[in-house]
Parts: C-alpha cells; sequence; structure tokens
C-alpha cells in the first residue's frame, strides 16, 4: 500500500505568554489523510485550523506528536517534504505592488524553480488569469487574488497543498470557479487538505473534518457525518422569526435555534413531533405558513455536534491545568 499523503498522530501546540493563561490551540490530534483526498476542516474561529496547517508546513514546531508527510517525518525530513507541499496561508501572502507576473516569478525563485515560464503560462491559463497577467497583485478582484494565490502555490507542482480559507471574502461566483480550479487539480491526483466557513463546500470535500478548541471532533465522509445527527430537524416558515425564536428557546427539548432568511431551523430532540411545535407556537398566538420535518444539514449536524461539547469547553486553559504539556 502506498504511505498515506499525511499521517498525524498526537499533535499539539500551546501558546503562552508570561501573565497570560497558556492557550493550547492543538491539543493532540490524530488524524490520516489519503493520497488524492480532498479533506475540509471546519470549525469555529480559535478551534487551532490554522496552527495545526502551519505544524503542517513546518512553520511552526510541534510541542509534541509526530507527523508524516508522504511517509517523509515532519521533524526530520522537513527538507525533502518542502519542496513537495504547497501552502496557500489565511493572511494574504501576495505582495501587491508586483504584477501577476511578477507574483508568480517571487514564487518560483523562493521555491527554486528552474525555467518556470512553461508552467506559470499553464497555470495562468488555468486560472484564466493570462488577461492580466501585467495588472498589479493590489488591483485584482478577491476572487482573482485568490486565484493568483493558488497558482503559486502550485508553481513547483506539489503532491500535497494546504489551502487555508482560500474562498473567504470570495463572491459566489469566483468561489464556483475557484472550486472547478481544484476539481481538475483533484482529477491529476493532488491532495488538498483545506480548511473553510463554507459548509457548502464542506459538503464536497471526500472527508469533512469537524474542529473545535483544539481537537478533530469528527472525521467522515459529509454523509457519514450527517447520519451522526441526534435528534431532528424542523423547518417553519412564518413571518415573525424573531418571536418565534424567543418563545421555542424556552423549551429544553429544543437544541438550536437557526435562521435563515424567511425560515428557521428547529433540532429537536428526537421525540418532539411537528405537531407539538406547532402547538407551542399557536399557544403563544403565533402563525405559521409551513412547518415540516426536514433532512438535516452539515450545519444543523455541526452546530449540534458542538453544543453536545461540555460547556466548560474553551480554548484557553489555566496554566496550572496545563502542567507538563509545555515544552
Ligand atoms: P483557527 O484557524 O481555527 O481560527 P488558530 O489556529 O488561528 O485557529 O488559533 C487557535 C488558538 O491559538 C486561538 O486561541 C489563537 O488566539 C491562538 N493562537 C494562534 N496563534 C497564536 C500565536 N502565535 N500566539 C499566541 N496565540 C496564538
Ligand atoms: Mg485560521
Amino acid at each position: 500500500m502506498p504511505a498515506p499523503a499525511l499521517e498525524i498522530h498526537g499533535l499539539k501546540k500551546s501558546f503562552g505568554e508570561k501573565g497570560k493563561p497558556m492557550v493550547e490551540a492543538v491539543r493532540g490530534i490524530d488524524l490520516t489523510i489519503a493520497k488524492g483526498e480532498m479533506f475540509g476542516l471546519v470549525g469555529p474561529d480559535g478551534a487551532g485550523k490554522t496552527t495545526l496547517i502551519r505544524m503542517l508546513c513546518g512553520i511552526l514546531k510541534p510541542d509534541s506528536g509526530s507527523a508524516k508527510i508522504l511517509g517523509l517525518d515532519l521533524a526530520t525530513q522537513m527538507k525533502e517534504i518542502k519542496p513537495r507541499i504547497g501552502y496557500l496561508s489565511q493572511r494574504f501572502s501576495l505582495y501587491p505592488d508586483l504584477t501577476v507576473d511578477e507574483n508568480i516569478e517571487f514564487f518560483a525563485e523562493i521555491h527554486e524553480v528552474k525555467n518556470y515560464r512553461v508552467r506559470a503560462n499553464e497555470l495562468l491559463e488555468f486560472t484564466r488569469l493570462i488577461p492580466f497577467r501585467n495588472r498589479l497583485a493590489d488591483q485584482l478582484s478577491g476572487g482573482m487574488k485568490q486565484k493568483l494565490a493558488l497558482a503559486a502555490t502550485l508553481i513547483h507542482k506539489p503532491e500535497i497543498i494546504f489551502l487555508d480559507e482560500p474562498t473567504t471574502g470570495v463572491d459566489p461566483v469566483s468561489r464556483r470557479e475557484f472550486w472547478k480550479i481544484l476539481s481538475s487539480l483533484l482529477e491529476e491526483g493532488i491532495t488538498i487538505l483545506m480548511t473553510t466557513p463554507y459548509l457548502d463546500e464542506a459538503e464536497r470535500c471526500s472527508r469533512v473534518g469537524l474542529m473545535s478548541a483544539g481537537t478533530i471532533l469528527f472525521a467522515d465522509t459529509p454523509k457519514n457525518v450527517k447520519k451522526q445527527m441526534k435528534g431532528s430537524v424542523i423547518e417553519i416558515i412564518l413571518n415573525d422569526l424573531h418571536r418565534a425564536t424567543e418563545t421555542l428557546r424556552l423549551h429544553d427539548e429544543i437544541l438550536e435555534v437557526q435562521t435563515f432568511g424567511d425560515r428557521i431551523n428547529v433540532v429537536v430532540e428526537e421525540r418532539v413531533t411537528v405537531e407539538a411545535l406547532k402547538m407551542w407556537l399557536d399557544s403563544s398566538g403565533i402563525s405559521v405558513r409551513s412547518i415540516r420535518t426536514i433532512q438535516p444539514s452539515l450545519e444543523n449536524v455541526f452546530i449540534a455536534l458542538l453544543r453536545e461539547q461540555a460547556p466548560s469547553e474553551t480554548d484557553t486553559v489555566s496554566t496550572e491545568e496545563k502542567g507538563s504539556a509545555h515544552v
């Protein structure tokens, strides 16, 4: 069997500053990603997604644990790993006062890619940036900037790419175009580990991991993740969303109320029926236009899973609790 693209065991990282509580950003992660997979990491801000990726790219040193990338050891073989991976950071990584071409050239030089012209043309073609090659990066649209950043990430033909929120803040049309590019990369056999705040994107990954407070709560296919849903989801369409939400939240059997435009999704314990819900609203004088049970979405499931965690679970712990994990 070929080595997996990524094999992580007990990876940990804390950040400490004098006089401040220690932040356990990554609390011991085990994860294996096969070659050719597209793994989507989702989770709230501060969950530790960026820290995990930065460790895997050799930018941050783990406190403990180990990882193998393409069969190579993260701690001792980073030199061999580096040319085979690509990293698109969450913070903007392009030079605003360089043109599209010059940015690509700059990344080619960093990665010591010789005769990169052909590859650069190929990538600009692929990302449809040829007409803009002489434009300053600063003057590109958000979507084009991300495509250029991706092209720069691919200049040295990496086998695995780490994309940290590559489509955040990008308009929906450009997001779709960006995803088309990712799909072609997958067809070429590249492995992708990405983070995204968009659950419709997570839905398109071969597997998705839910990260919270430094751990991965769940990693499975979107289909299997949805099977984890405890309780059911009832969709209600009505006029007075605000009052309905407040009324429903008074009931303990209701796990979560989410609003989406003109409708609310209510995650309820299994035993709560549509009729009961309707009655609660009726008795508060709230009229309902439509009410039905629906298939849970990834969003419904993730919120429910996050809620299941102990309420005391936060992303910071006191230095006392931290004990000896600090190296
Ligand atoms: P995410 O990418 O999921 O939003 P991060 O990995 O950026 O999460 O952050 C995880 C936690 O680690 C947060 O509490 C964050 O404030 C903290 N953190 C990240 N980087 C540093 C750093 N360089 N110094 C101190 N704390 C940090
Ligand atoms: Mg992040």
